[in-house]
């Protein structure tokens, strides 16, 4: 629970010494509890101060990392909702195969893990955990296929097995490369608390209800560990919203350090609706970690493209580079276009023209990531704004027309816009992104 700054400031020293800055001790708390000062500032700050700050600073999702180079971060989560501040790590999206399947499927399986990357507003989103389930009764092959789909699929794993023995064999095989074993149950979990500290792995405790779960994690995090994942043995859709909302909530309002981890999922369903439908209910609702049972590609783009809008923190508008854009193979005496750097828009924009089959220019000044008529409202898109951003790039010397064409919606910045770029002209094009094709076949073939 976050600390006020009446309360931090009981914990330092009260001597206004002002040696961290503040002319106070209450204002350095004061900052302390917005978050804008650290505790280091003070040299005066006893152990008492850094371990009950310490402690409040955490967040109330445990933060994890996973893979031997821990690309894979999850949890760090501070709020329930995305509007209240933001959703920090996006749910990471596994496959699954099973070590009885047929080894060429599971061959084309990785390759096709591996291989998937699908593009969207500028970024590049790929899947990123392989879940090897144990279904066959041979502990050698099932330690055989997880090493098989680490080294094939370059990806962190999570390994599933009800037997001891088997996940015992795994994580040894795997150790360093922080995988996650999975079932950490009332069954196993004292035993597999030593086989993750010996070997650098995650657990996932698991239990049917929280209550079960809550003292999994109590006990395990008694035994001196901590990175843990909460895998809810859920029987049915319903039941499993209903308990990941509950302790998220508890986490979050209540400070529940024993539910304060991120999840696991196991989609059920290999019909790809109803796998679908489950995994957007996870990624939308506090998932950490969700396995597709099956290689998707449209179940997968659907999926990536809602995580990119659910985790895009809602207070910073995805954004590209201010510059000149090529489209297409451009010559010097192509047409310029203008828009904004917000990512939707200049990917709407750019695709409108290359679908077109125009080679152009795309001009798209610091906006900072709004579109054309917000931009243009917060006078961030007005004639002498383009024609700064035109000189400090030097576009006379990258073109050799004198003609920019802008968004229909701003044409009243035509003016201002020749005024301070003399020697241009400001051609208006169509309002809408739509229109651009008919635009560019009637004007400018
Ligand atoms: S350095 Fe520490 S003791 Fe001195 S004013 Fe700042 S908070 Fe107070």
């Amino acid at each position: 629970m976050a600390l006020t700054g009446l309360q931090i400031q009981k914990l330092l020293p009260k001597t206004n010494c002002k040696e961290c800055g503040s002319n106070t001790c209450l204002a350095f708390a004061m900052k302390l509890a917005a978050k804008k000062a650290d505790l280091s500032q003070c040299p005066y700050a006893s152990d008492e101060a850094k371990q009950v700050l310490g402690a409040a600073s955490e967040p109330p999702v445990k933060a994890l990392e996973l893979g031997e180079n821990k690309t894979i971060k999850l949890g760090d989560e501070t709020v329930l909702y995305r509007h209240e501040k933001t959703f920090v790590n996006p749910t990471a999206l596994a496959i699954n195969i099973d070590d009885g399947d047929d080894p060429t499927r599971i061959e084309t399986t990785l390759s096709r893990v591996r291989d998937y990357v699908v593009e969207r507003v500028g970024e590049s989103l790929s899947i990123d955990l392989v879940c090897v389930t144990q279904t066959g009764s041979d502990d050698d092959h099932f330690v055989r296929i997880a090493q098989k789909a680490h080294e094939s699929a370059g990806r962190p794993l999570v390994l599933r097995s009800a037997g001891f023995e088997a996940l015992q064999a795994a994580a040894r095989a795997l150790a360093g490369s922080r995988c996650v074993l999975v079932p950490a149950d009332a069954k196993q979990s004292k035993k597999l608390v030593a086989v993750a500290q010996e070997n650098g792995h995650v657990l996932a405790a698991t239990a049917e209800n929280l209550d079960e779960l809550t003292a999994i994690t109590k006990e395990i995090k008694q035994n001196g560990f901590n990175d843990l994942l909460l895998h809810f043995q859920i029987q049915s859709f319903a039941e499993g919203l209903q308990t990941r909302t509950i302790a998220r909530r508890a986490a979050i309002r209540e400070n529940l350090k024993a539910l304060g981890y991120p999840g696991i999922h196991f989609v059920a369903s290999r019909d790809p609706f109803q796998g679908t439908v489950e995994a957007v209910d996870q990624i939308c609702k506090y998932g950490g970690i969700c396995v597709l049972p099956i290689f998707d590609p449209a179940q997968l783009a659907t999926l990536m493209t809602l995580r990119l809008n659910i985790y895009t923190d809602p207070q910073k508008p995805i954004q590209v580079e201010p510059k000149l854009y090529p489209i297409g193979e451009p010559k010097t005496d192509s047409p310029v276009f203008v828009t904004t750097n917000f990512s939707l828009t200049y990917f709407i924009v750019s695709g409108e023209i290359e679908n077109s089959g125009c080679s152009a220019w795309l001009l798209v000044p610091e906006c900072e990531g709004m579109s054309v008529l917000t931009a243009w409202a917060a006078g961030k898109f007005s004639g002498a704004h383009i024609a700064k951003f035109a000189r400090e790039i030097d576009l006379e010397s990258q073109v050799s027309t004198r003609s920019l064409i802008i968004p229909g919606y701003v044409a009243q910045i035509s003016g201002d816009l020749e005024e301070s770029l003399p020697g241009w002209k400001a051609v208006v094009g169509p309002q809408e992104a739509a229109d651009l094709e008919s635009f560019i076949k009637a004007k400018l073939n």
